[in-house]
């Protein structure tokens, strides 16, 4: 008998907003996104091990950096 585990991340786009980006300094559209990891048992996702993170995406960099906490309620 044998067992499949391991883990799988999950992207979901919160929103977008038009904001001045931290990596290449253009004001572009900045996607706030939540990472989720879950534990995985034969390929089917079961449970978070961990809380989610909330991550920034530039618009026109593709630059990916955490998101300030304060931006998660705002967006
Ligand atoms: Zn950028």
């Amino acid at each position: 008998m044998f067992l499949l585990f391991g883990l799988r991340s999950k992207d979901h786009v919160i929103g977008t907003r038009m904001m001045t980006c931290e990596i290449c300094h253009w004001e572009a559209p900045q996607q706030l996104i939540r990472r989720t990891t879950r534990f995985t048992l034969f390929f089917v996702p079961l449970f978070p091990v961990k809380p989610a993170g909330h991550y920034m995406v530039c618009g026109h960099c593709l630059g990916f950096r955490k998101a300030d906490p304060r931006l998660v309620g705002a967006v």
